[in-house]
C-alpha cells in the first residue's frame, strides 16, 4: 500500500469547513452521483481534463501534442474537442496549452508532502482554533491515504475535521474515526427509493455510520449537512422524514442547511451532464420552513 493520494485542490483560508480558518483537501472519487453535486470534477477517481472554451485561441496546439489523438477539431476555426473516452490523463496539452484552456484536474501526493503544504498554516490553526479538513469528492474513498494523513495531522496537532457523506464500509469509518476531531456528515434524502434516485446509493451504510458515531459518545463533534435540493430534499414528506431519523440520534443536534446553486458551468468544463438545469436557488421562505423543522426538533441550525 502506498501513502500516495489524489487530490483535486488545497483550499487555503477555508472558512466554512469547520471550525476557524482552515486548510480544505479535496480528494478524489467519490461513489456516490448527487444529482446537484456541486464538487464534479472530485467525482472520478482518476485524472480528468476541464476546458475553458473562453480562453481558447484555437491554436491546435494541444492537438498536436497529444500521445493518444484524444483531441481534435470538427471544423476550420472551431474549439477543440476531447474524446474522454481515449484521454490516459497525462496532461501534456495542458502544460502546452498556451492560455490555460486546458487544465488536469487530479494531481497525486503523498502524506509527508500534503503535511509540507499544510505547514504554511500553521500560524492561522492556532489563531482561530482552525485546521485541517478533508472534502471531495468523498475522502473515505481513498481510506489508507486518509487514515494516514489524518494520523500525521494529529502527531503535529492539527484540528481535523472531515466532510464526508458518510457512505463507506463500517470498518473503514471505524478505522479513520478517531482520527477526525470534527465531522461535517451529510443528510440528504430520508427514503431509500429516493436516496437510492437522486444520490445512486443507499442510505443504510450512512445511517449506520451516523449511529456509531453518536454511540461512541462523539455526537457533539458533528455538524449535519443538509443539500436545500428544491423539489427534491426540500419537500414536506422528506423533511419530516429527516426531523424523525435526525431526532432519533441521541447527541447530534446541529444542522447547516446548504440551499442549492447553479454549477452547470463546471459541468460543461467537465463534459459532464448536468440534471439540475431546470433549478434554481430555494426561496427564503423553503430555508425558514426547514431551519423552523429542525428547531422545533430541539436542533441548533445555521443556515
Ligand atoms: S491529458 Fe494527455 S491523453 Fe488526455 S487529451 Fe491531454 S494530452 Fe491527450
Ligand atoms: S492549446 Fe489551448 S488555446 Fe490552443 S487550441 Fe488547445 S485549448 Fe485552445
Amino acid at each position: 500500500m502506498t501513502n500516495n493520494g489524489l487530490i483535486f485542490d488545497i483550499k487555503r483560508f477555508a472558512v466554512h469547513d469547520g471550525p476557524g480558518i482552515r486548510t480544505t483537501v479535496f480528494m478524489k472519487g467519490c461513489p456516490l452521483r448527487c444529482w446537484w453535486c456541486h464538487n464534479p470534477e472530485g467525482i472520478s477517481p482518476k485524472n480528468e481534463l476541464m476546458f475553458f472554451e473562453y480562453k481558447c485561441i484555437r491554436c491546435r496546439t494541444c492537438a498536436g501534442v497529444c500521445p493518444a489523438g484524444a483531441i481534435f477539431f470538427e471544423n476550420e476555426g472551431g474549439f477543440p474537442k476531447i474524446e474522454r473516452s481515449l484521454c490516459i490523463g497525462c496532461g501534456i496539452c495542458a502544460d502546452a496549452c498556451p492560455t490555460n484552456a486546458i487544465r488536469l484536474v487530479g494531481r497525486v501526493i503523498n502524506v509527508e508532502e500534503l503535511i509540507e503544504e499544510l505547514e504554511r498554516d500553521v500560524l492561522f490553526y492556532d489563531k482561530s482554533s482552525g485546521g485541517v479538513t478533508f472534502s471531495g469528492g468523498e475522502p473515505l474513498a481513498q481510506p489508507h491515504f486518509l487514515k494516514e494523513a489524518l494520523k500525521r495531522c494529529k502527531e503535529r496537532g492539527f484540528h481535523t475535521a472531515l466532510d464526508t457523506s458518510g457512505f463507506a464500509p463500517r470498518d473503514t469509518f471505524v478505522e479513520v474515526m478517531d482520527y477526525v476531531d470534527f465531522f461535517l456528515f451529510d443528510l440528504k434524502l430520508a427514503k431509500e427509493e429516493h436516496h437510492k434516485k437522486y444520490t445512486g446509493v443507499s442510505n443504510e451504510p450512512i445511517r449506520e455510520n451516523l449511529r456509531l458515531l453518536d454511540d461512541a459518545g462523539r455526537g457533539k463533534d458533528v455538524l449535519l449537512r443538509l443539500p436545500v435540493i428544491p423539489g427534491i430534499t426540500d419537500t414536506n414528506e422528506n423533511i419530516e422524514g429527516l426531523v424523525e431519523f435526525a431526532s432519533s440520534l441521541k447527541d447530534i443536534r446541529q444542522i447547516e442547511l446548504l440551499p442549492f446553486h447553479d454549477v452547470s458551468e463546471k459541468y460543461a468544463r467537465l463534459s459532464r451532464e448536468y440534471k439540475m438545469l431546470d433549478h434554481s436557488a430555494p426561496p427564503p421562505a423553503t430555508m425558514k420552513r426547514i431551519k423552523e423543522a429542525f428547531e422545533r426538533a430541539g436542533f441548533s441550525v445555521k443556515v
